[in-house]
């Protein structure tokens, strides 16, 4: 059965959506999922229900938000209470106060943090927060990172795979000279770094990089990169910023600074935070926010601190910080990633994994775990489109990229649906 046959309904809602939401979807990235999109009617723990009646168990968490599971007792709770208590005030409260001091207890390193909405928004406001600190314009990221879809950070996001780093951008609509003050080079090569510092550090004010690379293949960062990298940007005063959008109360409670033991200037945080809820964060040290305190620059927003999203993320950092929460997630994810394997090497498809348990990308046709964007590239995409399909015909839902996301409702029930249906799905896109 194809997609198309099993998501009548869904085929339905997608007409009627196109006819009066332009594109039919409302993030561009989520037009290219499944044909049709799926329309979800509920969802509940680690279950999607499509509004075709089909249950999935799913993988894809919202792209990475839904780290505690849908419909989640305590969060229910929380906003429940809240709600009869008003929705934004636009004016302190004491959930703000309890989450920051949450945040700061959790993580490594962080004493300050300030709060924003989404990853995209929270990006921003470090990005500025290192130039006003430095009196610098110029940004360094690197090829393959995404950093939400704003035109200084979109950039060499899918870059046209010639020689050259020069800055790229990722889609129409984007003047170069909105990005003309962002330094683009592949990751994982600090000699690369070493090199640009030494020509133009005085002009840098920060480094953005995702610590896994999550968004390309997550790939890990080659043993002592990171350290060197922050270490030079320490070296050339340079703001050093970890993008923990992703990686942040997922990979560790403390993200990676965590799991890496490892204390950048400023991080970011947003998705895995309030479990799903709309909410991001930028922490670091204290001194790092003194040019907001002394007015040298300013963050703002309407809904930065609306207490339902507090409330959510207060409960979901409660939940995480359970004993054996990650243990759990690495070992389901680990579970899941040999099976994938072991169905591969039965259908004598090469493969690898890399990521850690809680994220993770699946790499067919290749031996090596990739350790930057130009190396993701040679994965098989077709064949793992092919398996990804299968999976959800078999009722699995996943993400097209092959990342597969690991939360804590990934329970032994979950596991005894998914594993028996990876290797005839692995069949099934081989033949
Ligand atoms: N940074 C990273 C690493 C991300 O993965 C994302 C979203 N995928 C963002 C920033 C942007 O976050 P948002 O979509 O919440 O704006």
């Amino acid at each position: 059965m194809t997609s198309a046959e099993i998501s009548v309904r869904s085929s339905e809602l997608y007409d009627r959506a196109c006819r009066c939401l332009a594109t039919g979807v409302s993030s561009s990235l989520r037009r290219h999922v499944t044909s049709p999109p799926l329309y979800i009617e509920h969802a509940d723990g680690p279950y999607f229900f499509d509004e075709d009646g089909v249950c999935r168990a799913d993988y894809t968490l919202g792209w990475g938000p839904l780290i505690v599971g849908s419909n989640h007792a305590g969060i229910n709770a929380a906003v429940a209470r809240q709600l009869k208590k008003g929705y934004t005030y636009g004016c302190q409260h004491t959930a703000e106060i309890e989450l920051a001091e949450l945040i700061v207890d959790s993580v490594p390193g962080i004493e300050q943090v300030i709060f924003s909405n989404t990853g995209t928004e929270a990006i921003q406001a470090a990005i500025r927060i290192a130039r006003a600190h430095t009196g610098r314009d110029k940004i360094l990221k690197f090829e393959g990172h995404y950093h939400g879809w704003l035109n200084n950070v979109l950039v060499s996001y899918r870059p046209k795979q010639d020689d050259s780093t020069l800055p790229q951008a990722t889609c129409g609509g984007q003047p170069a000279s909105e990005f003309a003050d962002t330094l683009v080079l592949p990751w994982n090569d600090i000699e690369a770094v070493r090199q640009l510092f030494a020509e133009r550090g005085p002009e840098i004010a920060g480094v953005l990089t995702e610590p896994i690379l999550a968004n390309s293949g997550s790939c890990m960062p080659k043993p002592g990169y990171l350290e060197e990298l922050i270490a030079l940007c320490r070296e050339h005063n340079i703001v050093s910023i970890f993008d923990e959008v992703i990686t942040g109360f997922r990979v560790a409670l403390g993200g990676a600074r965590e799991l890496f033991d490892l204390q950048p200037d400023l991080s970011v945080y947003g998705k895995a935070l309030a479990g799903g809820f709309t909410m991001s964060a930028v922490g670091g040290a204290a001194e790092m926010f003194e040019v907001l305190r002394d007015g040298r620059t300013i963050h703002s927003g309407t809904y930065n601190g609306t207490s339902l999203n507090i409330v959510a993320a207060i409960e979901t950092i409660r939940e995480l910080r359970k004993p054996g929460t990650y243990q759990r997630m690495e070992e389901h994810g680990q579970a899941v990633s040999d099976a994938i394997l072991v169905a591969a090497s039965k259908r004598d498809v090469p493969a690898t994994i890399s990521g850690v348990g809680s994220v993770f990308s699946v790499h067919l046709g290749v031996k090596t775990p990739p350790r930057n964007y130009r190396e993701m590239l040679n994965s098989n995409m077709s064949l793992y489109g092919k398996f990804r399909q299968a999976m959800l015909q078999r009722g699995v839902q996943l993400l097209p990229d092959a990342r597969w996301y690991v939360g804590t409702q990934h329970d032994d029930e979950v596991l005894a649906r998914v594993i028996p249906v990876i290797e005839p799905s692995m069949k099934d896109a081989t033949q």
